[in-house]
């Protein structure tokens, strides 16, 4: 019998992705085949305790086995910021990419270390057990914007060995690489054991 578990996003792209590496052993439901319409706090300041705060929403409330993650820009030089704070480090309601690598970019004028990694952390509650997995990609902020694909802050984000931003390199190669893909990696490795 598959086993049936819940990924707390609605974001279609991220249901797709993970779907297709777990293959039908698992049946992958949303929160909208679950029909939870709530949007789940996500008051913690760590990306792991925004993650675990999702997923134990689901279990305590649906009882269903369920994972949920959540990523963040951390830059060296601004000691980790914007971090788990990434999707509204411009103001506002959040998800405005704009905002945010403007304001990223206007922080990191006339600063040298660019270094900085995308981190994504999961969690996942299984038969009452709670796990974690961590997907990094290292890479620097570029002075300028580039490229047109991908989201958030990919026009700003180069990853280590290569000379394109993520916006550049186009979403297939991304996938690949990214910070989610390593750490959706880690869970799939998991489940199939
Ligand atoms: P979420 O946890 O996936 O919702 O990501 C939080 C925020 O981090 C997003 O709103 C984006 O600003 C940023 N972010 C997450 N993943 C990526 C990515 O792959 N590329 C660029 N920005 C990202």
């Amino acid at each position: 019998m598959k086993r049936k578990l819940v990924f707390a996003t609605n974001n279609a792209h991220k249901l797709e992705e993970i779907s297709s590496i777990l293959g039908d052993k698992v049946e992958l439901l949303s929160l909208k085949d679950i029909c939870c319409t709530t949007d789940i706090p996500e008051t913690a300041d760590t990306l792991e305790g925004n993650a675990m705060l999702k997923a134990e929403y689901i279990h305590e409330h649906y009882g269903l086995d369920c994972f949920a993650d959540d990523t963040g820009l951390e830059v060296e030089a601004l000691n980790g910021a914007p971090g788990v704070y990434s999707a509204r480090y411009g103001g506002g309601e959040g998800h405005n990419s704009e905002a945010n690598m403007q304001k990223l970019l206007q922080n990191m004028q006339g600063v040298n270390n660019r270094k900085a990694q995308f981190r994504t952390a999961i969690c996942l509650i299984m038969d009452g057990k709670k796990h974690l997995f961590e997907g990094i990609v290292k890479g620097e902020i570029t002075k300028e914007k580039r490229g047109n694909s991908g989201f958030g802050y990919d026009p700003i984000f180069m990853p280590e060995g290569y000379n394109k931003t993520f916006a550049e390199m186009g979403n297939e190669t991304k996938n690949k690489i990214s910070h989610r893909a390593l750490a959706v990696e880690k869970l799939c490795r998991f489940l199939k054991a």
